[in-house]
């Protein structure tokens, strides 16, 4: 699926061009089409998705058709979100995918002075980006006026609830005009979030981007404990192993990407990056080498991975874990495909230990803990922490002996819905 085939207007589909995105992500293809017809949504997502673009395209593409940029004398548009930097991050992807037209955004969120928000609300804005405690304040002051919404969006509302927001959202909802469209986000659907979904949405679809998790059980997996300034050196050990032909390695961030690359090449071991700050070119370079076993290492962020579809691909690393346990399984279900088994590691840092946690709660497995190696987690911090109770522990490095899947799927963060696995 293309971009172009999903009826979007030539000034957006140039605008995903410039940010060099090649094709839409589940949740974009899904959601775009329902968006342009005008019905609400909700979505099960989490950030890393590419959810934020999957409603951020539509609503501009929206407002352009019903001439916006003549006036932006009413906010049309309310995206709510839980925090500060989600709110920066929404209008970053309205600037980007926005930037060839004439629709204007602004973010308004607590904890810096409102005059430069407030300024830009008077001079007129088409779509309001705000958290809510700082949009209720400045609606009491006067400063906002939401009769003229038209598409409301509420993003993460499970963390709203878990941040202690929901009443302040309850409260927006009411000065919201009741003939709007509505978008409703939640990675999670706990009762209250699906009692919140069913008052303020009418007759929405469904839209559901589940992890595929079966695939997990083909991968052995295995987890380094390791010092957090340890990773670099526990990288370079791991890859001495030289039946080690290829290996995708995740980061958390395209900074920690390059750093990876850089050490590695340092060391002597070809590497590439691909991540979202490289142009298209450069990502499908990279890719090529790498496919062609040009460079033994690709270091990959999550998005940047997803197109990435190679035969018989050995190892997956996880320099570091991700914070939201699906990414884990789409992350080492880049390998084990069509029957092939992988090997998935994970180098795990004290702090990550509650991501790690998190992980293993949603995969329901015993995930082998590697011991014996060089680098071990300082005893300090393994007291500290607790390692998690199915540990199982495996001596030699790299072994994957003992690995008992134990799947079950009671664990999953939804029931995907109409939702389709990736
Ligand atoms: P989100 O889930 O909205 O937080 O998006 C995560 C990241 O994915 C952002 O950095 C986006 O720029 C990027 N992204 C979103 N859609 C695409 C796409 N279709 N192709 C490549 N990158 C994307």
């Amino acid at each position: 699926m293309k971009f172009n085939e999903l009826n979007l207007i030539a000034p957006i589909l140039q605008a995903l061009e410039t940010e060099g995105y090649s094709q839409p992500t589940p949740i974009q293809e899904q959601s775009i089409p329902i968006l342009l017809q005008r019905k609400d949504l909700l979505g099960c997502a989490q950030t890393g998705t590419g959810k934020t673009a999957a409603f951020a395209i539509p609503i501009l593409q929206i407002l352009h058709e019903e001439h916006a940029e003549r006036t932006h004398k009413n906010i049309k548009t309310l995206i709510l979100t839980p925090t500060r930097e989600l709110a920066i991050q929404i209008g970053e992807s309205f600037a980007a995918y926005g930037r060839n037209l004439r629709i204007r955004h602004t973010v308004i969120f607590g904890g810096v002075t409102q005059g430069s928000q407030v300024q830009a609300l008077q001079r007129g804005v088409d779509i309001l980006i705000a958290t809510p405690g700082r949009l209720l304040d400045l609606m009491n002051q006067g400063y906002i006026n939401l009769t003229n919404i038209s598409i409301f969006v509420l993003d993460e509302a499970d963390r709203m609830l878990d941040m202690g927001f929901i009443h302040d959202v309850k409260r927006v909802v009411a000065k919201l005009p009741l003939k709007r469209q509505t978008l409703f986000f939640s990675a999670t659907m706990p009762p209250e979030i699906q009692k919140l979904a069913n008052t303020i949405l009418v007759k929405p679809e469904m839209v559901a981007v589940t992890p595929p998790a079966t695939t997990a059980e083909l991968v052995n997996q295995s987890v380094y404990f390791v010092g957090q300034k340890d990773k670099r050196q526990l990288l370079q050990y791991v890859l001495q192993d030289k039946s080690i032909k290829t290996a995708l390695v995740f980061t958390r961030t395209k900074h920690g990407a390059d750093k990876v690359v850089k050490d590695l090449v340092k060391e002597g071991i070809t590497a590439e990056a691909i991540h979202g700050n490289k142009s298209q070119n450069a990502r499908q370079r990279a890719l090529s080498n790498f496919k062609e076993n040009k460079i033994r290492v690709l270091v990959a962020t999550d998005i940047a991975a997803r197109g990435i579809d190679v035969d018989l691909l050995s190892h997956v690393i996880n320099y570091e874990i991700p914070e939201v346990p699906e990414t884990y399984v789409h992350r080492i279900g880049r390998t084990g495909r069509a029957g092939a088994s992988g090997i998935a590691m994970s180098f795990c840092d004290a702090e990550e230990m509650q991501d790690w946690r998190n992980i293993l709660k949603l995969t329901g497995q015993k995930i082998p803990v590697v011991e014996g190696h060089p680098f071990p987690m300082p005893a300090a911090n393994q007291v500290v922490i607790n390692l998690p109770k199915n540990k199982e522990v495996v001596r030699r490095p790299n072994a994957v002996a003992g690995f008992n899947s134990g799947n079950n799927n009671k664990n999953r963060r939804f029931s995907g819905g109409s939702g389709r696995a990736r």
